[in-house]
């Protein structure tokens, strides 16, 4: 046998080796709270910066998006236009924008009338938006993922949604990139290198072992891993951390699947019958609508550090 021969049949069973330690996973992105959530909502400049870094690396990794936008969001003075130029580059890259109401209000303080008014408000860019990608699923998410304080409110909003086509996102994943993000911009404008890239890599391992977790938790609930649904913010943290987090995750075996398919997973078929004035992961409320008690020990939580800085004023 010749030498290069050797190497390519130990090279092929190198990366059969390779192929079969690593699981085979599978997982749906989605963005919220588009067109851009920084500090004050008002920085046209860093949200086409973060825009355009975070459609870059989504494309060049070819990992397809449900964002979800705020149409309030839309509304400031002299920058509308360029407002709505940011989605439509989320458009054009391919992705689908969904609802995410008007003005991100919290559903345990508003009527369910003051809610519809909110979901009807904040479907009129985005579906003029999205003329061209029709048919396509329309998926709402509520803010903060409250979807009822009560069981009133909670299947009044339900079934509104569905009569307009909608289906309600669940997410298994929480970051928590929000945490991170508002020290990471003010760190950004004081250009505390130290304190960005700290944040940064809290942030990247966070979401890793937020991910882990899921992993280690779903099998307790369906009896396998299933296919998970990550939720981020379309902010800076993730514009600038995007890239090495879904390097990571590709690493844990991660194949980046659409909203539509995750939610082919039979898991995803199961109901959500949670009432609660807060927003668990649906891994929770898939536990819990199941009667089941698996424990949640381990979830984790932002390092303190990281906590003070988001609270920092
Ligand atoms: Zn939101």
């Amino acid at each position: 046998m010749n030498l290069k021969l050797l190497i390519t049949i130990l090279l092929m069973s190198l990366s059969v080796t390779a192929q079969t330690n690593k699981p085979s996973r599978s997982m749906a992105v989605t963005f919220d709270d588009l067109p851009y959530v920084g500090l004050d909502g008002t920085d046209l400049q860093r949200a086409q910066r973060a825009t355009k870094k975070i459609l870059r690396v989504l494309r060049a990794r070819r990992v397809p998006v449900v964002a979800f936008v705020n149409e309030g969001n839309l509304q400031v003075a002299g920058e509308v236009d360029a407002r709505i130029a940011l989605l439509q580059q989320w458009v054009d890259a391919g992705m689908i924008l969904g609802n995410h109401t008007y003005s991100h209000p919290d559903l345990n303080s508003l009527t369910i009338q003051q809610f519809q008014d909110e979901i009807i408000r904040g479907e009129i860019v985005t579906r003029r938006l999205m003329e061209s990608h029709q048919p396509y699923q329309l998926y709402f998410r509520h803010p903060y993922t409250h979807t009822g304080d009560t069981q009133a409110k909670k299947e009044a909003i339900k079934e509104f949604l569905a009569a307009r086509g909608y289906k309600i996102t669940p997410h298994t994943i929480d970051g928590q990139d929000f945490v991170f993000n508002k020290g990471y911009v003010r760190a950004l404008r004081n250009k505390d290198k130290a304190t960005a890239r700290r944040l940064r890599e809290a942030y990247v391992e966070f979401t890793i072992a937020a991910t882990e977790f899921a992993e280690r938790f779903s099998p307790r609930i369906f009896g396998r891993e299933i296919t998970q649904t990550l939720l981020v913010h379309a902010n800076d943290i993730n514009a600038d951390s995007l890239d090495g987090l879904l390097s990571r995750l590709a690493a844990r075996g991660y194949s980046f699947v659409t909203l539509d398919e995750a939610m082919s997973d039979p898991a995803y078929q199961t109901k959500d019958t949670v009432v609660s004035r807060y927003g668990p992961t649906w891994l929770w409320r898939w536990m819990e609508s199941k009667g089941m008690n698996v424990g949640l020990k381990g979830d984790p939580e932002p390092d303190q550090w990281v906590i003070d800085l988001h609270k920092q004023r």
